[in-house]
Formats: C-alpha cells, structure tokens, sequence
C-alpha cells in the first residue's frame, strides 16, 4: 500500500472519526500517539462509537504479540463492521496474509514513510509520561542488522535510523518545559546508534552540557556499543552524590556458554562482556546491573546452562529477565532447531526457574547493599495514604513514607530495608 493510498483515504473519507490501537512495545505505542495526534491536527476525532478509520500497530517480536495483534484486528472488524480496518507495522511486515480480511495494511516501511510525511518527530516521540511516571522515554534509535539467530526484529525493522543529537535535544528541551524530571534513551538496538558525525558518547556530552533534564538513563545496550571513553565519561558522572547520568545500565547477556553466544550470534564473546562489566563495576560497588538470559536455546546443554549459572552467581547482577527460548518461525535458530537438539518444554521451565531463583537472591543481596547509604530518588506515584513510590538512581524502587506531595520530585533518601520492603 503507498503512501498515496494512505493521503486517498484521509481526504476522501465521508466521516472524519479514528480509533488507533497499539500492541507490543513502546515504540508501537509511541507511533500510533502520533498518528492520533496528527489525525486531530487535521480536524479527525477520537470515537469509539462509529469510528470510520481504526489503526492498528501490529507486532510480530513474539508468536504471542502477532497472535494478539491478529486476534485485536479481528475482534475490531467484527465489532465495527463499518470501518475501515488498517493494520500496520510489524505483523504486517512477517505476514501480509494474515490481515487480508483487512481494508488496507501499510508494512514498516511504509509505516516509516507516512511517520515521515505527517512529520511527527514521530517514531522519535513519545509526548505523554509513562503511565505513573515522570519519565520521557525518548527513542534515538531505530532498527537492528545485527540477525542474533532468534530473533525477529531484523527482518522486520531493517533499516538503521539514529535521531540526530540536534533533534534529541531539541526533544529532551520540551520536555524539560513539560516538567519531566527523567529521559530514557531507548532503541531496538542502542548500539547502532551513531552517524557520520555523531556517536552516543557526543550525544551524552551534548546532553550534559545544553540541557538540566535531573536524570539520563538508558535502553540496553550491548558490550560492543560501550567504547573505552563512553565508561569513562560514565564513570567520571557516577562519582557526585547525585549524579545525572542513571547508574543503571542493562546490558543483555543471553547466555554465559561461548558456544550458545556464537550460535545466537550475539555480537561480542563472553571475554568482552567480562571485560566491559569489570571496567563499569571497579569502584562503582552500585552501579546497577540488569541483564537478559534466554534458556532452553537449541544445543544448549546441561554443560552449557552451567556455564551461564555460573557466570550469573559470579557478576554483580540487580536484575535478571529470564525468557525459556521459543522458535521463532523466519528465524536461523528456528530453522536449525532440530540439527542442534530441541531442549524439553520441562527442561526450560526448570532451568528457567533455577534461573530467576539465583536473580532474586541476587537483586535481594544488592538491595542489602544499599542499607545506610543516600541514594536519589525520583518519586513516580503515591501508592496509599502517605507512601509514596521512587526509583533510586540504580533504578530500585522503594516506598518512602510522607506527607508532603512527593509526586515527581527527586529527593536524597537514606535507604533502610522497611524502604526496600525487605
Ligand atoms: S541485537 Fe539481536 S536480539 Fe537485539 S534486536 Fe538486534 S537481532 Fe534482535
């Protein structure tokens, strides 16, 4: 579908009303606020009665999502049999057949023109807080090429897009002004993010110098993303009491076996990864630590799931996601899933438990840590009559009790373990 199919549809439509729907991540969400947005700058209402228009930004990162997104497309068509039904994005990029009941369907890059041609500083933008939160998730960085052996994305967002430092700063500047008190740089892949004259450590120094937003976190990034001098500059940051930039970085591992890493393809070796966290962690006793591992990966066997066991226990870990490795149809690891040994849907499930068991002995062990020390803390919401709930600058949520209106402020709070609900 062209983007002048898109144009048609907008200026000849006999009732200007919408309804948008996002499934799967931020950035979806982000689009579709978008293209609301701009819907309602030409006139168009949001209407949940007789919408004309319904847009619906699909995923397909999990068989879940891509089955949701169909079912929601579905259940849309059957509920407002008068609509024009418009999936768009990812699902639709895997599998245009899948939404042939559909009016139209506009794949990513599509999508990516007509984001363009409305001139949101679209898929960039998010204008609204997180829910509960004062914090401005700021996208700089679209699409992966990196093809790690499970995943979709890359076939999906291939094209590699990283938001000028101009532009992010002009961003973080409007929200500065709509009180925001947090920017969360994120990406697909946060790695990626550099251009002809720009890196992410310029765009840090930009940040620091041109604008007052209390506190930077991060997206993960990879250990091949993080160069000598951006630790540096990092570390340099984390030495004030209340530094800006977050000393929280999530740095996703996958799996502590080299075998396993070279057949997801992941892009460092296990050495790399040590090397990075030791550097990032030397001196730095709370910098927190978060990380992804995928059990169940084909070929990984009892040897190898050791070997992540044991590279888990032995770094400073505050916070593991664990996900049990589901096939992803389109995939290499998919494809390969037989030639390499299927691990049992038990077998998952057990490594998998063992695993988050360790993360939370983990985060507990971390947590203890902080006990007597000052940390500061961005209160996002009030959770009950004078308890209000923060994130510490390495990002550990507390509830803090008072009576005075906390909500968005970043006040300096010696942690106790009633704070950390221990
Ligand atoms: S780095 Fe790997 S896991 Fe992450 S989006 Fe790219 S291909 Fe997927």
């Amino acid at each position: 579908m062209s983007i002048s199919k898109f144009k048609e549809i907008i200026d000849h439509a006999p009732r200007k009303t919408f309804l948008v729907k996002s499934l799967g991540c931020r950035t979806n969400q982000a689009e579709v606020l978008a293209i609301a947005g701009w819907l309602e700058k030409q006139g168009w209402k949001s209407d949940s009665v007789s919408p004309y228009l319904i847009i619906i930004n699909t995923c397909a990162v999990t068989q879940k999502g891509f089955a949701e997104s169909k079912r929601t497309a579905k259940l849309l068509k059957k509920r407002y049999p008068q609509a024009k039904i418009i999936p768009i994005g990812c699902g639709v990029s895997f599998s245009p057949q899948a939404f042939s009941f559909a009016s139209f369907t506009f794949d990513n890059p599509e999508k990516e023109k007509i984001l363009q041609k409305i001139n949101c500083p679209f898929s960039f933008q998010i204008n609204h807080p997180f829910p509960r939160s004062h914090r401005f998730l700021l996208r700089i960085q679209s699409g992966c090429r990196q093809f790690c052996t499970y995943c979709i994305v890359p076939f999906l967002r291939s094209s590699l897009i990283s938001l000028p430092p101009a532009k992010a700063i002009y961003l973080i500047k409007q929200a500065e002004k709509k009180g925001f008190q947090e920017v969360v740089l994120t990406g697909t892949n946060l790695s990626f993010y550099r251009g002809k004259s720009f890196s992410l450590l310029t765009l840090l120094r930009k940040i620091e110098k041109e604008t007052s937003l209390p506190r930077i976190s991060f997206g993960s990034l990879n250990p091949e993303g993080i160069s000598p001098s951006l630790i540096n500059f990092l570390k340099k940051r984390w030495q004030t009491n209340s530094p800006r930039f977050s000393r929280y970085l999530h740095l996703p591992l996958q799996s502590g076996s080299e075998k396993i890493l070279k057949k997801m393809n992941r892009p460092y070796h296990l050495s790399q990864y040590l090397k990075v966290v030791d550097k990032l962690t030397q001196d730095n006793p709370f910098l927190g630590l978060g990380t992804d591992i995928i059990v169940g990966f084909p070929g990984e066997t009892e040897k190898e799931f050791k070997e992540t066991v044991k590279i888990i226990q032995q770094l400073p870990f505050s916070r593991l996601h664990v996900f049990r490795y589901n096939p992803r149809p389109g995939t290499a690891a998919a494809k390969m899933e037989k030639e390499w040994g299927r691990v049992s849907k038990e077998e998952k499930i057990r490594r998998a438990a063992l695993i988050r068991k360790i993360g939370k002995e983990k985060e507990k062990a971390f947590k203890e840590k902080l006990i007597g020390k000052t940390f500061p803390v961005l209160f996002l919401e009030q959770v009950a009559p004078q308890k209000w709930y923060g994130l510490t600058d390495n990002y550990i949520g507390i509830t803090y009790p008072s009576s005075q209106n906390l909500q968005g402020k970043i006040v300096s709070v010696k942690i106790t373990s009633r704070l950390l609900n221990l």
